[in-house]
């Protein structure tokens, strides 16, 4: 297992629309065994693969809930979303620094592969529910700074600006 390099807002990677995988072989768990530590390294509660550089749909979770333990999953999609929304403030590994209120439904059920290439089906509420949305849309090149309000996100940008001086 090897910590990678977390890309930054600004790289490219993170506006791209991420591939699926065909095969979940070793190739994609050591990439998922990589993003754990990676995110662990980071204190993180989730990460996708585009944060690594790799513009692949493979996304790993750790919410460090009793009940969940940490896991990868690839090809994940959103089947199902609650029709109560949630407020709660979000971060990225991204984005280091910023953080914002986002709103988003409170209740999702994710299915996908697991490191196993076994289907499986994740019925997420609360804090997992706003993991897996915040890093399934870092799959299609969204970030949380795109699901704020243009006021706050050009205050967000304007921050980031003077964080990376
Ligand atoms: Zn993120």
């Amino acid at each position: 297992m090897a910590v990678r390099e977390i890309r930054l807002l600004g790289d490219p990677v993170l506006r791209q629309k991420a591939e699926p995988v065909e095969e979940v072989d070793d190739e994609i768990r050591e990439l998922i065994d990589d993003m754990l530590e990676t995110m662990y390294d980071a204190d993180g509660v989730g990460l996708a693969a585009p944060q690594v550089g790799l513009s692949r749909r493979v996304i790993v979770v750790d919410t460090r809930e009793d009940d969940v333990a940490p896991f990868g999953l690839v090809n994940p999609a959103i089947v199902e979303t609650g029709e109560e929304r949630e407020r709660g403030e979000e971060g990225c590994l991204s984005i280091p620094g910023l953080k914002e209120i986002v709103e988003r439904p409170s209740r999702v059920v994710v299915e996908g592969l697991d490191r196993d290439g076994n289907p499986v089906r994740i019925e997420a509420e609360g804090l997992l529910a706003r993991v897996l949305q915040h890093e399934v849309d870092h799959l299609d090149g969204v970030l949380f700074l795109d699901r704020v309000s243009a006021l706050k996100r050009n205050m967000l940008l304007k921050r980031w600006k003077k964080l990376r001086k």
